[in-house]
């Protein structure tokens, strides 16, 4: 915390310590992804959490600047960069609904003729992935420059190995991205997007650097960070409001009501154990656990961002 903090500041970090404390009692309660081999090997007992305010400052607690494996967590970046590049176009290829299955389900593919549900699930995250790697010759390339950018962090980077490691194991979204090209919904090799799409995945990040990478969602799509200088509109605010209602009604695969019962606020969850949350107008949140619960999201992060709401009264309006 910078030297002349305020009391508010003061309070913000003294509940983010109480949170931290409480949420150490739930270790044991999940389980670390294991069907992607590297992320197996995550020691699961770690936590930590990080609130960025859109005024520049920054709390954290635990370890808010250990890097892990962002995951699902991508799909939210990936899916902004297609909405700066296509706009409406994306709604011919994605629904906009809460799929209420599993991330990695395809049983609605096959009665929706190939079209996913939501951006945000595994199917729906493939053909945005798809649509960018129409336009992009070098995707990793681009997505991370984006993100270094947004999070002020020139050396951010994905793990060579983790990517290897879901590649070699992908059948099933390797399936998924078959069975949309026959429905005429997918245009490149899947070979070459499940490339992408794994690297995406493998970008490491910490709670931190999450923060500071989704300031602009809580400020009306204005970046905010030291390389912005003045500020950017890194999306439009129109588009950013509408971001933010997909990520609270899709953004935390079949438990996206739940969340919002409990959270209330746009969030995405990742199997590396992270979630960012936005409080618009107010800041951005990002929790890291490793430890899932039965439906791939964080048990620790979760339990931190229902009491954060709880204890500040947060909420998405
Ligand atoms: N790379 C993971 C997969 O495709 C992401 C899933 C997730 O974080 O929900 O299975």
């Amino acid at each position: 915390m910078p030297p002349n903090h305020s009391p508010a500041l003061i309070q913000l970090q003294e509940t983010l310590n109480g949170i931290a404390t409480d949420a150490h009692s739930l270790y044991g309660q999940g389980k670390v992804a294991s069907y992607i081999p590297a992320l197996a090997q995550v020691a699961p007992r770690q936590f930590g959490m990080a609130v960025a305010l859109v005024d520049g400052t920054c709390v954290s607690t635990g370890s808010a600047g250990t890097q892990f494996s962002i995951q699902s967590i991508s799909k939210l970046f990936t899916f902004v960069l297609a909405l700066k590049l296509v706009g409406d176009e994306v709604w011919q290829r994605v629904g906009r609904e809460p799929s209420g299955a599993a991330f990695n389900s395809m049983v609605q593919l096959e009665t929706e003729k190939g079209i996913p549900r939501n951006p945000f699930i595994n199917a729906g995250a493939l053909v945005i992935t798809d649509i960018l790697t129409s336009r992009y010759a070098h995707l990793d390339t681009a997505l991370l420059g984006a993100l270094r950018r947004l999070s002020d962090s020139p050396d951010l980077n994905w793990d060579m190995q983790t990517a290897k490691s879901e590649r070699d194991t992908a059948h099933r979204n390797m399936a998924m991205a078959y069975f949309m090209k026959s429905y005429g919904n997918f245009v490149n090799p899947p070979e070459q997007v499940l490339d992408n799409y794994c690297r995406q995945c493998a970008i490491e990040m910490s709670c931190s650097q999450l923060a500071q990478a989704t300031m602009f969602l809580a400020n009306g799509g204005l970046d905010i960070g030291p390389q912005a200088q003045s500020g950017e509109q890194f999306l439009s605010a129109d588009a950013t409001r509408r971001v933010n209602a997909l990520l609270l009604t899709c953004g935390a695969y079949d438990a996206a009501g739940d969340f919002a019962y409990r959270i209330g606020l746009p969030v995405k969850t990742g199997v590396g154990g992270g979630i960012v949350a936005i409080v618009p107008g107010v800041g951005t949140v990002a929790v890291w656990g490793p430890e899932l619960d039965a439906k791939g999201n964080s048990v620790l992060g979760a339990f931190a961002l229902e009491q954060l709401v709880q204890r500040t009264g947060w909420s998405h309006d």
